[in-house]
């Protein structure tokens, strides 16, 4: 029989009504003749909810000092959410006349790394799903979000790993598709909170998902697509709300439109910050970005340019969030004398704005054609990037909105699909 996973987020299992509704889904593809295996979230609320209890109970744990808990502990507390889910729906399906049951991380076994909080898929065994399909099971409900370490105990996989789950279980179990349903339904050429012209696309490639999961089209954990993409795992996001099909994150073979932008992605707070006048000369870049690193702050964007006497202008995007930390990272390591520079420039008002798609690959112009979109709107770019299938700019803040709606229009997303 083929196999569909199908993954309810934590606002399509918020409360019992919300688990019916899921369950009816389920029904719906069982009837079709699918096995299926359902991964659940917690109830939307509820993962934060025991975070918090953790932080409270650990020493020093006042609010916003995490305090020095057991990880081991912490993952036993914090995938109890998904437990409560599973048993729900299965009991719901039960009703329905289905026969499911739900599967908590060290039953399967999910195995994992012992790396608690964060821990790593390490293999899906698929003899007890196997002997129980086998056995006349028709739906495995799965806890998600959970494994179980090397170390024999229960392991969380990082928030929002649930996507995680349900695409390693569709590549264990060679799924015919993975379904996620969540509280939109599909991804859009942009925000369209940006623009009302927005549009949902019918298909998205796994590198673009990325792309655009990692500019702030937050639809699924960023993991779950790399994980997707190596094992052509067919994704679809869609809405437990309606009966719509959503978007397909597929591999680029599978698009067969030529479009050359697939969307418009940006990300609000960013800053960026200028080292002028450092030496020109091999070990400056890995003497500046180093400390940067060990102190933790995101670098994006760098770019580097020779400037009049000779020397080089190092200039770099991050978090907005993370400018003083970044500051004094670099002036410490001023300070100790590994870096030096005439002076440091800082703009806290930037946004960064991006086209994305695979059809970048194949045609010239298109960055050419972006800039000349904000010229005519009067936007100011203040640094370039490219890469293969995306070209991003910083503008200010206050033009970020405009830029995207510029952008959307010149490259005729709304008529994308
Ligand atoms: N419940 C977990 C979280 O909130 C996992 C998930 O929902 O994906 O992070
Ligand atoms: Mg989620």
């Amino acid at each position: 029989m083929p196999r569909l996973v199908m993954k309810f987020g934590g606002t399509s299992v918020a409360d019992i009504d919300r688990i019916r509704n899921a369950a009816l889904k389920v029904q719906r593809e069982v009837e079709r003749g699918y096995e299926v295996i359902v991964i659940v979230s917690a109830m939307s609320g509820e993962t934060n909810k025991l975070v918090g209890y953790v932080r409270e109970a650990s020493a020093g744990g006042a609010a916003g000092t995490p305090g020095f808990y057991d990880a081991r502990e912490y993952d036993a507390v914090v995938a109890s959410g998904e437990l409560v889910t599973s048993g729900l729906m299965a009991i719901v399906l039960q009703e329905m006349g289905i026969q499911a049951r739900s599967w908590q991380g060290w039953q399967v076994p999910l195995k994992t790394t012992s790396a608690h909080g964060a821990a790593r898929i390490v293999d899906i065994p698929n003899d007890n799903f196997n002997a129980k399909f086998a056995d006349g099971m028709q739906v495995a409900v799965v806890a998600g979000f959970q494994g179980v370490g090397d170390d024999g105990r229960v392991t969380t996989l990082g928030r929002g790993g649930s996507d995680t789950t349900a695409v390693a279980f569709a590549a264990a179990f060679n799924a015919e598709r993975c379904d996620i349903y969540t509280d939109v339904d599909g991804v859009y050429t942009t925000d369209p909170r940006i623009t009302a012209k927005a549009r949902k696309l019918n298909r998205v490639g796994y590198e673009e998902m990325l792309e655009l999961a990692s500019l702030g089209a937050k639809v699924l954990q960023t993991r779950s697509v790399e994980l997707a993409m190596r094992y052509k795992v067919r994704l679809q996001v869609l809405s437990s709300f309606s009966d719509e099909p959503g978007t397909l994150v597929c591999d680029e073979e599978e698009i067969m439109e030529s479009r050359i932008v697939s969307g418009v992605a940006y990300s609000r707070d960013e800053a960026k910050v200028t080292l002028i006048s450092v030496a020109d000369r091999p070990g400056v870049a890995a003497a500046i970005f180093g400390p940067l690193a060990e102190a933790g702050v995101n670098v994006d964007m760098i770019v580097q340019n020779i400037s009049e006497d000779g020397r080089t202008d190092m200039t770099f995007s991050c978090p907005h969030d993370q400018v003083p930390g970044a500051v004094r990272a670099i002036e410490a390591a001023q300070s100790a004398g590994e870096i030096e520079f005439r002076a440091l420039d800082m703009d806290e008002n930037v946004a960064k704005v991006s086209i994305v798609g695979i059809g970048m690959r194949s045609h010239a112009g298109v960055a050419q054609k972006m800039f000349r979109a904000l010229a005519e709107d009067g936007v100011n770019i203040k640094v370039i990037t490219t890469s293969e299938i995306k070209v991003s700019v910083l503008v200010d803040r206050k033009y970020m909105e405009l830029a995207v709606q510029s952008l959307h229009d010149a490259f005729e997303l709304h008529k994308v699909s």
